[in-house]
């Protein structure tokens, strides 16, 4: 048995277990006379105490407990990482040993990242996107219902306020709202429209995966009584939710964030945030492809419906002229207008015309 010098130096307090025993005895670990020891916290009898070269410290993994092993196979282990990096840092200067550990250890990490980096890199490249499409394929309809029950929610909590229209404004928004509906593969039942007052979000409108469609008072009120341009840009949300984009959205960034978090080991609750609240599924912005599909959605839904089918391009002109910078959260962010885009939509519709079917 070893009795210390009341002057030893504490370096951290925590368990010690005698060689191959699960007996565990309340120590605190100190340094005395050039020798590090597991001291009895009741009583303060040596436990164990070794040389500094003579230990074996496990290394640091997030905040697992660490372990110093001395010579006679008996343990120390303590929460306490921040004392044995201080610890460890303190006696590497002094010690050859440790830092020879290091430069061992540091090469093999970087082959880790390194090789991380490349498989994520081609995970992305070539497994993701179909890894989205079979997660897309095999998604049971409940798992959209939930997102969007979620989503709404979180926004109607922190961003969205009830509408200020006036109803009969609403009704007008609402029939043509149905009559586009009525022609959609999914069919009038699959979707529900929502009026809000889109408060930081500004001017608005947009689809979550599962049919429900909100659009802001801000952007009734930057169209003015061109419902029928409204209706244009519910029938290319339509596109969104038919075309099943949000949902392809929300499983690349989920996707995403799991190569992240197998590379850097934690993505925090950025993975939750992006599948339940509504911030994340907003500020996901769609593909330019995406956004052509919706506008053809949009063209061809119209036509069928009896509208102008080109009322989405007219929309964008509008949009620039009063919007014209595209900061910020709102339509022209996640939804891009440009002269090419108004052309295409223009040249669709033509398209479709020469085409009877
Ligand atoms: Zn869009």
């Amino acid at each position: 048995m070893l009795i210390l010098a009341s002057d030893d130096r504490p370096i951290c307090r925590g368990d010690w277990h005698p060689r191959s025993s699960s007996r565990s005895v309340e120590a605190r670990l100190v340094e005395a006379d050039g020798q590090v020891a597991a001291v009895a916290e009741e009583g303060g009898a040596g436990l164990a105490s070794a040389g500094f070269p003579d230990l074996d410290v496990s290394p640091r993994v997030g905040s697992i407990p660490r372990r110093i092993e001395f010579p006679d196979g008996s343990l120390f282990e303590t929460t306490d990482n921040d004392a044995i990096d201080r610890f460890l840092l303190v006696n590497g200067r002094k010690r050859a040993g440790l830092v020879h550990g290091l430069e061992r250890f540091h090469p093999r990490l970087l082959v880790f990242v390194i090789a991380g980096f490349l498989l994520s890199g081609l995970v992305y490249r070539y497994a993701l996107p179909v890894l989205v499409e079979v997660a897309v394929a095999v998604t049971p309809p409940v798992v959209p219902r939930l997102m969007s029950v979620s989503t709404l929610e979180t926004l109607d909590r922190t961003v969205l306020d009830e509408t200020k229209l006036d109803e009969p404004k609403r009704r007008a928004i609402s029939e043509g709202f149905a009559r586009i509906a009525a022609q959609s593969a999914r069919g009038a039942s699959a979707y529900a429209l929502n009026f809000r007052e889109g408060g930081a979000i500004g001017p608005n409108a947009f689809a979550l995966p599962d049919g429900t469609l909100i659009i802001t008072d801000e952007l009734v009120e930057l169209v003015g009584d061109d419902t029928e341009m409204l209706v244009g840009v519910l029938a290319h949300e339509i596109g969104h939710v038919e075309l099943e984009h949000s949902l392809r959205q929300i499983y690349r960034a989920a996707g995403m964030a799991g190569l992240i978090m197998l590379i850097a080991g934690d993505v925090g609750d950025s993975v939750e945030d992006l599948l339940v609240q509504g911030g994340g599924l907003v500020a996901l912005s769609y593909s330019r492809a995406a956004e052509t599909a919706a506008d053809r959605h949009s063209v061809e839904l119209m036509e069928k419906a009896g509208y102008d089918p080109a009322a989405i391009a007219r929309f964008f002109e509008i949009l620039e002229k009063k919007l014209g910078d595209t900061s910020g959260t709102n339509i022209l962010s996640t939804h891009p207008g440009t002269p090419e885009r108004k052309k295409a939509i223009v040249d669709y519709q033509a398209t479709l015309r020469q085409t009877p079917d």
